[in-house]
Order: structure tokens, then sequence, then C-alpha cells
């Protein structure tokens, strides 16, 4: 592990200021879910936020979550873990049958792929849309424009439970006004689940009604 980084010490700071930021929206004690991103952090550098009683993690390749979750995962029970990076068709069986959650549902192609894979292997893992909410070229996530539609397709067509959002604003801009939208676009669209902040802005999503925040390296340190 990197000298000087206490994972748990920093799991406690990141809970408190959670709360903090729940009590200052005048949101419910607990209403709002850690996503620790664990993310080319090893094995051992994950464990002893698992010790401290972390049960949700989020990892962006699905390839590096299989090189250390299944392990992971058998040594205690309880661990839900959420694919928060861009899902390619080729890997489509290997995510439905590693993750809970697959955050990043974002095209028909794909939204394809898991409906089939949900079939043949019968597991229901959780889905949210990720909403491309800065509309930028090299970022993944649906236009918010096509949003509406999109969900619908998944859920009328595919039998898909969507039951969540997911964004991750531009880096150079407020993040406020796009957690705004996909908070709108959520009510619009029958979904509890809101996805969104980071290390650098969670208390800001919280503000805009965050149901769950990921967070990397305010716990892990940098990466
Ligand atoms: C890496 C990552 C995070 C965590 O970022 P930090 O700034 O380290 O908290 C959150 N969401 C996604 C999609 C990520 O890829």
């Amino acid at each position: 592990m990197e000298q000087g980084v206490n994972a748990r010490e920093n799991l406690e700071k990141v809970r408190a200021a959670i709360a903090a930021a729940e009590k200052e929206a005048a949101r419910e004690n607990g209403s709002v879910r850690l996503v620790a991103v664990s993310k080319t952090k090893t094995a051992e550098e994950i464990r002893p936020v698992i010790d401290a009683g972390q049960r949700v993690f989020g990892e962006n390749r699905v390839q590096e979550a299989q090189s250390k979750w299944p392990g992971l995962k058998a040594e205690t029970a309880g661990i839900e873990l959420h694919l928060i990076g861009p899902l390619q068709s080729n890997k489509t069986a290997d995510a439905v049958a590693l993750f809970d959650v697959i955050q990043t549902v974002d095209r028909e192609k794909i939204a394809r792929e898991i409906a089939r894979e949900i079939k043949k292997q019968d597991k229901r893992p959780g889905l949210y849309v990720q909403v491309n909410t800065g509309s930028e070229p090299q970022k993944a996530g649906i236009e918010p424009d096509e949003a509406a539609a999109f969900i619908a397709m998944c859920r009328d067509e595919l039998g898909l439970k969507i039951t969540g959002l997911m964004c991750i604003p531009p880096v150079d801009e407020n993040p406020g006004p796009h957690f705004a939208l996909l908070a709108k676009i959520a009510r619009e669209n029958d979904i509890d689940t809101l996805s969104m902040g980071m290390s650098d802005d969670f208390q800001t999503a919280i503000a805009f009604g965050a149901t769950e925040v990921r967070v990397g390296s305010a716990i892990f340190g940098a990466r």
C-alpha cells in the first residue's frame, strides 16, 4: 500500500462527511449509500476496508475485477460489486456473472446482450442507465434527450428492470446542473436510485439527491 494511506481512517472520514451532507440537505441519515471505488487497488489494499465494514464496491474494468473479486467475495459474505466503467459487448457474459449491479447500460447493443445473458445465466443484476449529461463526445452514456426512449426500450422491449441512473459530469464544469439534470430524468422515468458524486463532489451530489456516491481516492488514496 502507498505510504501514509490509511484507508480505514479515510473511510471513517468519508462516512462522516456523507452523514454531514445528508443532514445539511435535510435528508434522512443513512439515505445515501457509499460505493467504495477500488479500481487499480490490490486485494491487500481492499481487505482493510472490507474489515472496517464496507460491503459495496465499484470497479471500472471487468477483467481487473475478475482478478480480485471472486477471492474477496469468497472470504466475506454480503459483498455487493458494481461495474461503473464502460462495458464492451465481448465482456457482457463475464460482467453479468461477476457484478451485482451494472451501472453503465448506455446503448441498445449492450442492453440486448445483457438481456440475453440474464436469461442464459439466470442472474438478476441491478441495472442503471448511464447518462452523458454533458453530451461529451468522448464520454460513455446515453444522451439526455434520448434517455427516456432508451429506458422505455430496455424495460418494455427487453424486460430489463432499470432501477438507477448514473452520470459523470465534465471535469471542468460545476457539477450541480448535471446532478440536477440526472435527478430530473430519474423523476420523469420513475427511477429511485441516483448514482452521482465522486471524491471531489459527493457532498454537492447529496444536496442534489444522490442516493449512491462513488468514492475512490478519498478512501484509497491517489491512483
Ligand atoms: C474512478 C471512478 C470514480 C471514483 O473517483 P474518485 O475521484 O477517485 O473518487 C467514480 N466513478 C467512476 C465512474 C469512476 O471511474
